[in-house]
């Protein structure tokens, strides 16, 4: 399938302003080189722990942060560095899904007028035939109709999560970013949110980047995986290939820690010593040195870069 975005070599660092006159005294080198590319219709699935730059990675492709350098490529146009009227045009066909669905849905504002306003900011509607397709969009992501006349505080967490759906759906993008959606909901409804933003992306021709930091949420909604590890990533591979075969070590130690249902297997728990070093003052040579469990004199010295080592899987490495 075609390729939808392509990401290069992306950075995306903050500015940390310290003294009496806030200068910049250093940078968060939040997302330090990130590439990958997403083709049409499949889940791209981005993995870490928090702190790790998945967050900001998403946003900065969304461009609602402006990347540091690197190349952002949307079916094939250059959006790294498009601001103003460009930009707004562009943004029409990507939306975010965001984490906490209270924060992000305005308490004052009915829902139908929250999921009309991307719509009204880009085109002149029929107030009826708008409220229509309003209803019918509440309905699809499972709400009454009669949700429209509504505010956010008088539905539960998952009811609000898909009112951010609508909402994100109403301008019929091509690329939705979903950070974290389902992690500040109760596990009993976070099987429902994720199931329908399965069935949403075959109704609706939909590819996804999905953060999460959940490795069986991940799994549950990817074709390929992504794991990132302080700005970087350090492996890219199918679904099946990452649990089956993880060949980085960090992944190892990720998925040595999922919980395994049946107690017949198993697996060793890889524990990691150490904390995750401050992405103002990263290590050199490859990210993760400071933790391996594997690690030589090289790793602190050079980085490996990110390379496909089997078909379709790649890892940032000295080992392969
Ligand atoms: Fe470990 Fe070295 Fe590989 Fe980094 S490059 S993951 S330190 S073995
Ligand atoms: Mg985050």
């Amino acid at each position: 399938r075609d390729v939808l975005l392509e990401v290069q070599n992306l950075k995306t660092y903050y500015p940390v302003r310290g003294g009496f006159f806030k200068r910049t005294i250093g940078h968060v080198k939040a997302v330090d080189d990130v590439s990958f590319t997403i083709r049409k219709g499949e889940t791209l699935g981005l993995v870490g722990e928090s702190g790790c730059g998945k967050s900001t990675t998403g946003r900065t492709i969304l461009r609602l942060l402006k990347p540091t350098d690197g190349q952002i490529l949307f079916e094939g146009k250059e959006i790294t560095k498009i601001s103003g009227a460009k930009l707004q045009k562009a943004r029409r066909d990507f939306q975010m899904v965001f984490q906490d669905p209270y924060a992000s849905l305005n308490p004052t504002q009915m829902v139908g007028d929250i999921i009309a306003e991307p719509i009204l900011n880009y085109e002149k509607r029929n107030k009826k035939e708008l409220e229509q397709e309003i209803k019918s969009l509440l309905s699809k992501v499972g709400l009454p109709e009669a949700a429209y006349y509504k505010y956010a505080h008088e539905f539960s967490g998952g009811q609000r999560q898909r009112i951010g759906i609508a909402r994100a759906l109403a301008l019929n993008p091509k690329l939705i970013v979903a950070d974290e959606p389902v992690s500040a909901l109760d596990v009993s409804v976070q099987s429902q949110v994720l199931n329908l933003l399965k069935e949403l992306q075959i109704e609706f021709d939909l590819t996804y980047l999905f953060i999460a930091h959940d490795l069986s949420v991940v799994k549950h909604m990817s074709d390929r995986i992504g794991v990132m590890y302080l700005g970087n990533l350090v492996e890219v591979a199918s679904n099946r290939d990452l649990y089956k075969e993880p060949l980085h070590p960090y992944t190892q130690a990720l998925i040595s820690a999922i919980p395994e249902p049946n107690t017949a297997i198993k697996k060793e728990r890889i524990v990691l010593e150490g904390d995750v070093p401050s992405p103002q003052n990263p290590p050199t040579g490859c990210p993760f040195h400071t933790r391996c469990p594997m690690a030589m004199e090289v790793c602190s010295k050079e980085k490996p870069p990110l390379k496909e080592v089997r078909p379709g899987h790649h890892v940032a490495c000295v080992l392969y």
